[in-house]
């Protein structure tokens, strides 16, 4: 089994008294030294949140495509870098969606972040209107086409299935449907990057919480969670570090 992931999303939720919830997620994530723990604050939290738990390891939610330049309100791979970030979530649907981000600018914002030395998180994942239909492995497999950069490794990109209906809905899918996507994601990512795609971690998000967190974690091919609202209060969180351990 690859190690696994266990990350958490605060989206534009925190403050600077918030991170006082990181005391015991690290501690948590001390006592499980075979798993990762990362959590992705907003940009403006990540230098104090790396000051209270310098050993737990942080992130950011986006970054551009370029190394620096004429870019007003935006921020560079190599800014999260220097202020102690060890990943960056590239191409959540939420930025997809609200910032019209395609396929091409998520892959060249994962290749930004991968010559940053930063490790990519690339989210995948279809619509309910699309699962209805369907279409769920194919919008998956087109997405992975598009935003997966062909130099990446193991070491440098995580994939996160989200399927966006069960964002923030409560609702998720089936064990039996988790391992059917995560299974052509696999498939796909050796396609794409030949042995390292055998290791890349493909982790799952959307309503992970304490109650479900061991269920998922136990499919195959499910190498960790990223988990948003439940990631905001240690007391959901922990649970969820736990099951993954
Ligand atoms: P929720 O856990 O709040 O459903 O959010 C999932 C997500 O979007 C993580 O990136």
């Amino acid at each position: 089994a690859l190690r696994k992931l266990v990350a958490g999303n605060w989206k534009m939720n925190g403050s600077l008294a918030a991170l006082a919830e990181l005391d015991a997620i690290a501690v948590a994530a001390g006592a499980h030294a075979g798993i990762d723990v990362l959590v992705c604050p907003p940009f403006t939290l990540i230098p104090a949140a790396v000051a209270r738990a310098p050993d737990l390891i942080f992130g950011g939610q986006d970054c551009h495509h370029a190394a620096r330049g004429a870019h007003t309100g935006c921020v560079a791979a190599g800014m999260l870098k220097e202020i102690g970030a060890a990943y960056v979530i590239v191409g959540h649907s939420e930025r997809r969606a609200d910032q019209h981000e395609t396929d091409a600018d998520v892959q060249a914002k994962a290749r930004a972040a991968i010559a940053a030395g930063l490790i990519a998180i690339v989210c995948v994942g279809e619509t309910e209107a699309q699962r209805d239909a369907g279409h769920a492995g194919i919008v998956v497999s087109n997405h992975l086409d598009g935003s997966v950069p062909p130099e990446a490794t193991e070491v440098t990109l995580v994939i996160s299935y989200e399927p966006i209906w069960a964002i923030g809905t409560g609702r998720t899918p089936s064990l039996a449907d988790v391992a059917e996507i995560h299974a052509i994601i696999r498939a796909k990512l050796i396609d794409l990057l030949g042995r390292a795609g055998e290791r890349v971690r493909i982790v799952y998000g959307g309503s992970v919480k304490p109650e479900n967190a061991a269920d998922i974690l136990s499919v195959a091919d499910v190498d960790g969670v990223l988990v948003g609202g439940a990631s905001l209060t240690a007391d959901q969180f922990v649970p969820i570090v736990e099951a993954a351990a």
